[in-house]
């Protein structure tokens, strides 16, 4: 029988950890508070209701089953690295291996219950539908999308969703005939909103925004949300009958609580190998890990699965006896499709490159379609593509 691994987490992190680990020998059970993974890229068609809720889900049982682990549906109430041990619906679950892929909680600016949002739980996808429908049906009104930062841990904020999000509203109105009677504004508390994704692309979305008649307001410090906008520094405010704001990552509650090593914002420690150091066999992978390198580095959905193979890797080789030599250093790369509604635009940046080529129409279609490559290789259906 193999050695045992315990995978607390069943996003991008967690399913791949169980995958590559299975693949590599290992008695894989993973732990996930849901039956299905939350597919966040393609959930930002949910608000305008582009993609059904359950297209954004995949389930996993399906996967677990064809890919030969075990998926155990419950929540994660503690975890104690030093010992490897986590504790799942009162019950201690211990392991050879264990990998912690929980993602990160989001920083919960004043008055942030006024605002609906994507990312954190699925259901305030289904929500910000709900209240945008509302908004549409009176017939005119102002909308601010926006997102923010966190000083503490720069590589956890989410830009480029929010400037999805905006896109997607306009394409909407447009669509509806109703552009002329709604506002919209961007706002970001950043002065060059997006830069970690390189000059070129804040200077291309600077631009589309502009086109769009999107007005921004950023560089201004976020103080709080109400009923009617966002309070910001130096007495502005941004009125609005609806604001969508995508708050920053910040550390998950359990590591904070466990004995695991953190950063000052509340990310687990991982060495270029995702080991967690001074506790063996114990790995962190994903949004819930501190990352190192580049000032523009970002937490993103391909990082954390190569941070995921990279760590199972690390494990195999230390029970054959190896040294662990993976590294998540050289995947450090922000690779974003980013959508308009109507076209896209493909973002890549590293530490010798800037890209940004656009992809009108065709943009659209392409993220459509690796939504849905990625449930259909996901459930065995297709094979992998190299980079995918
Ligand atoms: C709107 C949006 C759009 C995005 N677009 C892109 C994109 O285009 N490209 C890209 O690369 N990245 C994108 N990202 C970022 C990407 O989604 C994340 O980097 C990725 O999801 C991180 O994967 P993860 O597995 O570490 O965390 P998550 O996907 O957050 O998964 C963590 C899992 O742990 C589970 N969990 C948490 N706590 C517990 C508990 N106590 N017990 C049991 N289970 C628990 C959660 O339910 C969840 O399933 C986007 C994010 C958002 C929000």
């Amino acid at each position: 029988m193999g050695k045992r691994a315990l995978v607390l987490g069943g996003g991008f992190a967690g399913l791949e950890s169980a995958v590559r680990l299975r693949a590599r020998g290992f008695e894989v059970t993973l732990v996930s508070d849901r039956p299905y993974l939350f597919i966040h890229p393609t959930s930002i068609w949910i608000p305008t209701g582009e993609l059904a809720f359950d297209d954004a889900c995949l389930d996993l049982a399906g996967v677990a089953a064809r890919r030969g682990f075990e998926l155990r549906v419950g929540k994660v109430e503690e975890i104690e690295g030093a010992s490897r041990r986590a504790k799942v619906d009162g019950r201690r679950l211990a392991a050879d291996h264990l990998v912690v892929a929980l993602g990160a909680s989001r920083l919960r600016p004043e008055g942030v219950e006024h605002t609906v949002t994507l990312g954190g739980d699925p259901a305030a996808a289904t929500s910000f539908r709900m209240a945008l429908e509302a908004l549409l049906a009176r017939g005119r009104g102002r909308i601010a999308v926006g997102f923010g930062g966190n000083p503490k841990a720069p590589s956890a904020v989410r830009g480029g969703p929010a400037f999805e999000v905006g896109f997607n509203l306009d394409a909407l109105l447009r669509r509806r005939g109703l552009r002329d009677r709604f506002e919209l504004t961007f706002f970001a508390p950043m002065a060059r909103p997006g830069e970690r994704m390189g000059a070129k692309a804040v200077e291309a979305v600077g631009r589309m925004l502009a086109r769009q008649g999107i007005a921004a307001r950023t560089g201004r410090k976020i103080l709080s949300f109400d009923a009617g906008g966002v309070a910001l520094e130096g007495g502005e405010r941004i009125d609005a009958d609806l604001v969508a704001f995508l708050p920053a990552g910040d550390g998950h509650p359990l590591a904070r609580a466990s004995d695991l090593p953190l950063d000052e914002a509340g990310f687990v420690r991982v060495d270029s190998g995702c080991a967690v150091p001074g506790m063996p066999g114990v790995w962190a992978v994903g949004d819930v890990a501190a990352l190192e390198g580049p000032a523009w580095r970002a937490k993103q959905g391909h990082l954390a699965q190569a941070m995921a193979r990279v760590a199972a890797d690390n494990a195999a080789s230390c029970e054959a006896g190896g040294a662990p030599c993976a590294s998540y250093l050289g995947h450090l790369a922000i690779v974003c499709l980013m959508d308009t509604g109507t076209g896209g635009a493909l973002v890549y940046r590293d530490d010798r490159t800037e890209r940004l080529v656009p992809l009108p129409v065709v943009g659209h279609w392409m993220k459509k379609a690796w939504g849905r490559y990625f449930k259909a290789e996901r459930r065995g259906v297709v094979p992998r593509f190299p980079g995918m």
